[in-house]
């Protein structure tokens, strides 16, 4: 699916092969887990669409060495995403029932070196800042200034922004050596909001 959409990206294409998505994937869709559609997760949540998904780990540019923070864990298959790239994951979600169900999936599926919090993501995670990498996985109104804070000098945020139900654009953010904020629109696209608690 996503080759279709011109995805060339070798280690892209090695993870996205290697991450059994189905197992994230509630029993009533998981006939659906390898087609071109986003899938319900339960709670009014959803698992984006499979090119989405890998074209927001390619923008991350990550290493193996690099530190990468998710906004939006909902079903941890993101975080599996990512965690084939790097040990160093972070993801913070904000409804408990999922965050308790991806835990157990993840550990299940041989990811228990994720960390995850059950928590508002707006706030980023602090302690572990800063980070080489931040995804955001519901859409903002605007861009949450801790996330740009927690974000490691040359560091790439990726993150939808725009209104709750109107038109909303992927935003890749680059932290530049002086400190200043480069943001680039990639390309318009169709989110759950990000909630406040
Ligand atoms: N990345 C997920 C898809 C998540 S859908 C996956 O691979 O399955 C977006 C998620 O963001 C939802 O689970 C929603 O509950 C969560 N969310 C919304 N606002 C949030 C916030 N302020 N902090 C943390 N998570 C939030």
């Amino acid at each position: 699916v996503i080759r279709g959409y011109g995805m060339k990206d070798p280690e892209i294409l090695r993870v996205i092969e290697k991450v059994p998505r189905h197992r994230f994937v509630p029993e009533e869709n998981r006939k659906y887990s390898y087609h071109d559609t986003p899938l319900g997760i339960g709670y009014g949540q959803t698992i984006s669409q499979p090119f989405i998904v890998a074209e927001m780990t390619r923008q991350l540019q990550l290493t193996p060495t690099s530190k990468v923070l998710e906004i939006g864990t909902g079903s941890g298959y993101q975080a599996a995403v990512l965690a084939e790239i790097t040990p160093h994951v972070y993801s913070i979600e904000i409804i408990e029932p999922l965050h308790e169900r991806a835990k157990q999936i993840l550990a299940e599926s041989g990811y228990q070196r994720i960390n995850l919090r059950h928590g508002d993501g707006y706030h980023g995670w602090p302690e572990t800042a800063p980070f080489d990498g931040i995804i955001v996985t519901c859409a903002a109104g605007h861009i949450p200034p801790p996330l740009i804070d927690q974000l490691a000098i040359g560091g790439r945020m990726i993150i939808p922004v725009g209104k709750r139900f109107g038109t909303q654009f992927l935003i890749l953010v680059t932290k530049n050596h002086d400190q200043t904020i480069t943001s680039r629109n990639l390309m318009a696209v169709r989110f759950v909001p990000l909630v406040r608690k």
